[in-house]
């Protein structure tokens, strides 16, 4: 009886044992099949509120903005360490370091410590790495990814970042922060040295392929939509992805695009500016998103740095009962607002971008992702 009960025991370990082995082994199956992170895209519409993108859906009579093939939806909250309506400075570090500091910071904390930025781990794991704007590429959204500076102010120094991170791709405006500075110091020559294509518009990149690449075609701001730009965003957004491609070749690489002037339209209360900045900027999504699509491990994560303007869409006869489709717009302020913004994932790993995130969980997520520790 005994030996019986004994055996049943010994039995009993094996199969649990057994059952334990197998499930270890289809979990460690499991990590093996997740597709893991390559590339990421990092798309942020500066002063893109949920507003700025609903004005644009009505725009087009709710034919489907490209962002809507957003598999994966949240919000995130874009307070900074000392106000609860941040600048872009702030937020854009908080999205690039994982780092809250005070409005006008850039790279550092509020007691300025400078933070390591999602940018430079790439670049410090040797993969290559690109910013695409329209304001200049000194500008406190792509300063943030580059360079550490107690005020966002400090353009000509954040301009020398560029060349201390080698970032492969620089598409922007602002090019008197390079040859026209307080110090004299041509960058365009440093720049040269490290083996840069230096161009002033996109047609002059039509037969670079590879290597490093930048083209500011303005001394300061690029024009807007509206001014008269083409489709430079879009266009600029596939010609850094071609280059970081080759560049990268399958061993990933992170490129960070800024559509910079919704903010601008919406410190002046232009509701047409912000519809046709939103739209374009959405034209350069469906670049990343067609990209996700073709090569697997590819991440797009697009949100906002904060909105701007406090835009708000009402009825346009003031009575909800006519329904006759008109629409009016309402601005609150000629300055930023502190409501949550719209993040839309996309691509592999998209599903770590729900719910109701903080602005410095994004690069955060993208660290884990890319086992960045
Ligand atoms: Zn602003």
């Amino acid at each position: 009886m005994q030996n019986t009960k004994q055996n049943f025991r010994k039995l009993l370990r094996s199969i649990l044992i057994g059952v334990l082995l197998i499930v270890a082994i289809i979990g460690v199956n499991r990590i093996d099949t997740t597709p893991k992170v390559k590339n990421i895209i990092f798309m942020i519409g500066d002063g893109m509120g949920i507003a700025q993108v609903s004005a644009t859906q009505i725009a087009q009579d709710y034919e489907p903005l490209a962002l809507e093939r957003a598999e994966y939806v949240g919000l995130q909250k874009t307070y900074s360490a000392n106000s609860r309506v941040t600048d872009s400075a702030a937020a854009g570090t908080a999205l690039s370091t994982g780092h809250k500091t005070n409005n006008g910071m850039i790279g550092m904390t509020p007691d300025s410590l400078p933070k390591t930025n999602i940018l430079e781990l790439f670049e410090q794991a040797g993969k290559p790495t690109g910013i695409v704007v329209t304001y200049p590429v000194t500008n406190a959204t792509p300063a943030a990814f580059v360079a550490h500076v107690p005020n966002r102010h400090m353009e000509d120094e954040i301009a020398t970042y560029y060349i201390e991170n080698e970032v492969d791709v620089i598409f922007g405006g602002g090019s008197s922060r390079f040859n026209q500075r307080a110090d004299s110091v041509d960058l365009f020559e440093a720049l040269g040295a490290k083996n840069y294509t230096i161009a002033k518009e996109l047609s002059e990149l039509a037969e670079v392929h590879s290597g490093n690449a930048i083209m500011l075609p303005t001394e300061g701001s690029m024009s807007s939509r509206l001014d008269g730009r083409d489709e430079y965003l879009p266009e600029a957004t596939a010609k850094a992805l071609e280059i970081l491609t080759n560049n990268a070749s399958g061993d990933g690489f992170f490129l960070m695009v800024e559509s910079s002037m919704i903010d601008g339209y919406g410190h002046q209360n232009n509701v047409e500016g912000i519809i046709k900045e939103t739209k374009d900027f959405d034209n350069a999504i469906k670049v990343a998103f067609d990209y996700a699509d073709n090569h697997p491990g590819t991440l797009v994560v697009v949100t906002a740095d904060h909105s701007t303007g406090g835009l708000t869409i009402v009825n346009g006869n003031r009575r909800f009962d006519l329904n006759d489709h008109q629409v009016d717009y309402a601005f609150t302020t000629g300055g930023h607002t502190g409501e949550m913004v719209p993040i839309f994932a996309y691509g592999t790993g998209a599903e770590n971008f729900t719910g109701v995130l903080e602005n410095i969980d994004l690069p955060t997520i993208m660290r884990r992702l890319m086992n960045f520790e």
